[in-house]
């Protein structure tokens, strides 16, 4: 049993995680705009330092566990890409030397199904935000409103894959993964269930009903624990299908980063 910290711990999928870490006898440390352990507001540089040091502080400087899950999806363009990318990068790379101190760390981002079924999503905002310009990313989120969501999910997703591997996180024994989520029936998006679900071709959901946040928190539970011991850098899907009725031939794709693998000479 460890020490997990679950940022958006006030939302649907954030209390559903909570409920099913504590039932399986974690202890957790929220992070929320409100109702939580520790209060920050991770758009900001400020909130996010603060709430760095109040997790050190509740936590005794130690934690097993932690779950990048604050997000948002509007009104604010420029805010949807500081929380949703800035606000957990900053959080994972905060808390990283907490979980250094843990037994079997795991870390989970949560990403969304919308980085791969959105069309046309602005590649220059990404490198914004894998360049870490967070100025620059939010004049771009602004200039491009209806795409921020998807594009700082797609961001976070990226950025899980490339740092997942290296030095500091796998080489210092703590696994990071994102999970992508389809469209799960919490109040992020009480207003446009109905319309999402009547998308048909657009935006298919072959299971044919929204996911439930405790389905989510299932997966969440998994890869934190030392089942999902081999995951690294992986970004789960868990949607009901869709992507794979809008994608089911662009991954898995080949490697494209070499002319050839030794054994194919
Ligand atoms: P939610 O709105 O119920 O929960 C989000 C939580 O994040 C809220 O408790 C909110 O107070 C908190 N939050 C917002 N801004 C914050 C800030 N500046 N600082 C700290 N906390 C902040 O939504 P949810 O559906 O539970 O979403 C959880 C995560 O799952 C989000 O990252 C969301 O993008 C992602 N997601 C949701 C869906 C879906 O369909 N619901 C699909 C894919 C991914």
């Amino acid at each position: 049993m460890g020490t997990i910290v679950i940022t958006g711990s006030a939302g649907g999928i954030g209390q559903a995680t909570r409920e099913r870490l504590s039932r399986d006898g974690h202890e957790v440390i929220g992070v929320d705009i409100r109702d939580a352990e520790v209060i920050a507001d991770l758009s900001t540089p400020e909130g996010r330092t603060e709430m760095i040091g109040a997790v050190a502080a509740a936590s005794g400087g130690r934690i097993d566990g932690l779950v990048a899950g604050a997000g948002i999806a509007g009104p604010d363009p420029k805010q949807v890409v500081s929380v949703n990318y800035f606000g957990a990068v900053a959080t994972l790379e905060g808390l990283r030397p907490l979980l250094v101190q843990g037994t079997d760390a795991s870390a989970v981002a949560v990403s969304s199904n919308s980085s791969t079924t959105l069309v046309a999503l602005p590649e220059a905002l990404v490198e914004a935000c894998l360049n870490d310009d967070e100025a620059h990313a939010r004049e771009l989120a602004d200039a491009d409103p209806g795409t921020v969501y998807a594009t700082s999910k797609l961001a976070l997703a990226r950025w899980v894959r490339r740092t997942a591997i290296g030095a500091d996180w796998i080489g210092s024994g703590v696994r990071l993964n994102a999970v992508a989520p389809g469209l799960i029936d919490t109040p992020l998006v009480a207003d446009s269930i109905d319309m999402i679900m009547s998308l048909g071709d657009v935006y298919p959901i072959p299971i044919g009903r929204p996911g439930r946040a405790a389905e989510v928190a299932n997966l969440l539970a998994f890869l934190l624990s030392p089942d999902a011991s081999l995951f690294c850098g992986s970004a789960v899907f868990m949607d009901g299908g869709s992507d794979a009725a809008l994608n089911a031939d662009a991954w898995p794709a080949a490697n494209t980063t070499a002319d050839h693998w030794p054994m194919q000479q």
